[in-house]
């Protein structure tokens, strides 16, 4: 995807690391440690299938445990290879430390087209890996925790975790070894959405700025702006149905693996996304102009476009082309290197992967701890928080009552005050919380200081500095 002139997506990771390291003062030989990956373990294994061994290659690299466990999605996809798991596993340590989730980076892939295979097949593959993996630590509770990434989901996660438990029969955090696992296996509410849902609260708080409106060209608040979406997966689906469903955000394009649909009215992100399940493509949607050159809609006007599928799909090949004056990373490293600067020139702001993507892996971060406690969130304090809002709501009625003042509360709102919040609400307040501080750390050095250019210059100055600082304590 990236073309032949450009740098690896790794050394595009490192390019834009060493951009932001020029402008801090790191001691001699941090920054190199910092930006060097620790370990890659490649694997090679058989596993049988339709009468014949077919031979898979995995990798799982480690790039930094200046905290432990490590943590980082498993990829399924063909064109996984050593550079891109490294690149990827560098972008987690910097989005860890920049969402403040305790984890050094990591990241890893199977080289594999899941779509070739059936479901008994896709889990004997996944328990094989999952069995090389944990049988070298590379998946614990304690030290490598993987999550779900392109290609992967729930369903993969729950055999990872299931396969860990049959090899470490007496661990009882056993739960805790990645997280992103369905419910009733010891999911947490709202992990599935994550991504998308910290795509949406990044531009809400984006917004919430004028300054920084401003410095895209951009005038207003989310409601009616048009936005191009590439990839409707986990991430893109549940970006573009929040932002359209609950900001008011019109979803002018949608580009898919066969294609892109198109209509400046707004498209209908579930019904299409209802139709990608069914037909395998978004080819044939009704009520939206179908173009087979899908890659070109990157190209066309909108306020706000966001990659969700894969990297490097916005380069120097097409760069200068780009219209749209705001871009927010859902994906890791769609823009390269070379475009970045591209962009940069023409006053595109971007909002960085490592900040844009980072609500995965601190939802993620919250199941961690939810496996560890072993109890769900809210669970004790649910009926206590009720029965003390319902204690103020019978006082001011009797208060009402007694003076004969005749006020009287609405239905609505006693109904919404009076409700606990469940785990999803937690979660959804927890990852809203943690997505405008990070945000608004960044917000603080692109606007304080005169050498920072863009947000991900600022991105790296903050989370480079807060993993110096845990090298630091711990004596290196
Ligand atoms: P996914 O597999 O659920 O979805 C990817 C989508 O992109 C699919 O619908 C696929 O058909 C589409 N796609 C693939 N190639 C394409 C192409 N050439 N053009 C247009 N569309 C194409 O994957 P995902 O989990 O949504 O991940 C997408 C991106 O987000 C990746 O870069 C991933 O690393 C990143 N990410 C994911 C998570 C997560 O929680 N899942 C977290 C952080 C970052």
């Amino acid at each position: 995807m990236i073309p032949g002139n450009e740098p690896s997506f790794r050394e595009s990771v490192d390019l834009m690391f060493n951009h932001a390291v020029a402008l801090m003062d790191l001691p001699p030989g941090l920054e190199e440690k910092i930006r060097v990956c620790n370990a890659t373990y490649t694997v090679r294994f058989g596993v049988r299938l339709r009468g014949q061994i077919h031979t898979f290659t995995g990798y799982r690299s480690v790039h930094s445990e200046h905290m432990e466990p490590v943590k980082g999605g498993i990829r399924y996809a063909e064109a996984v290879n050593q550079d891109e798991v490294e690149a990827l596993a560098a972008l987690m340590t910097y989005k860890c430390a920049l969402v403040e989730a305790p984890f050094g980076g990591s990241k890893g892939g199977l080289r594999i087209d899941p779509r070739q295979y059936d479901e008994h097949e896709l889990e004997q593959i996944t328990r094989r890996f999952a069995y090389e993996l944990a049988k070298r630590d590379l998946i614990d509770p304690a030290q490598n925790v993987p999550a779900p990434d392109m290609g992967t989901g729930e369903r993969e996660m729950a055999w990872i975790a299931d396969q860990y438990a049959r090899m470490n029969t007496t661990d009882i955090n056993a739960r805790a070894c990645v997280t992103g696992k369905p419910l009733n296996a010891g999911g947490i509410s709202g992990r599935v959405e994550a991504t998308g849902r910290g795509v949406q609260y990044a531009l809400r708080e984006f917004f919430r700025d004028t300054r920084d409106v401003e410095k895209a060209g951009l005038t207003g608040k989310l409601d009616g702006k048009r936005v191009i979406v590439q990839g409707l997966g986990n991430v893109g689906y549940h970006a573009a149905k929040f932002l359209s469903e609950e900001d008011g955000a019109r979803i002018t394009g949608i580009i898919e693996r066969d294609g892109a649909l198109f209509n400046p009215h707004g498209l209908d992100v579930e019904a299409v996304h209802q139709w990608l399940v069914k037909h395998g493509g978004v080819s044939g949607f009704p009520d939206a102009t179908h173009s087979a050159e899908g890659g070109a809609v990157l190209e066309e006007e909108c306020d706000i476009l966001i990659p969700a599928a894969l990297e490097g799909v916005i380069n120097l090949g097409n760069a200068a082309r780009i219209k749209a004056p705001l871009i927010i990373e859902a994906a890791n490293g769609p823009v390269t290197a070379g475009a970045d600067e591209i962009l940069r020139d023409k006053g595109t702001v971007i909002i960085p992967d490592m900040y844009a993507n980072a609500g995965g892996v601190t939802v993620s971060y919250f199941e961690w701890v939810k496996n560890l406690s072993h109890i769900r969130f809210g669970r004790m304090q649910r009926r206590q928080e009720e029965a003390r809002h319902q204690l103020v709501i019978d006082e001011l009625e009797r208060f009402s009552a007694d003076t004969g003042i005749g006020w009287t509360l609405s239905p609505d709102f006693k109904q919404k005050y009076l409700r606990g919040a469940d785990e999803l609400e937690l979660v959804r307040s927890g990852l809203d919380d943690t997505m405008r501080i990070a945000y608004q750390s960044m917000r603080e050095v692109w606007h304080d200081r005169a050498d920072v250019l863009d947000l991900r210059t600022a991105a790296y100055l903050v989370s480079i500095d807060k993993v110096a600082k845990s090298y630091r304590a711990k004596g290196l």
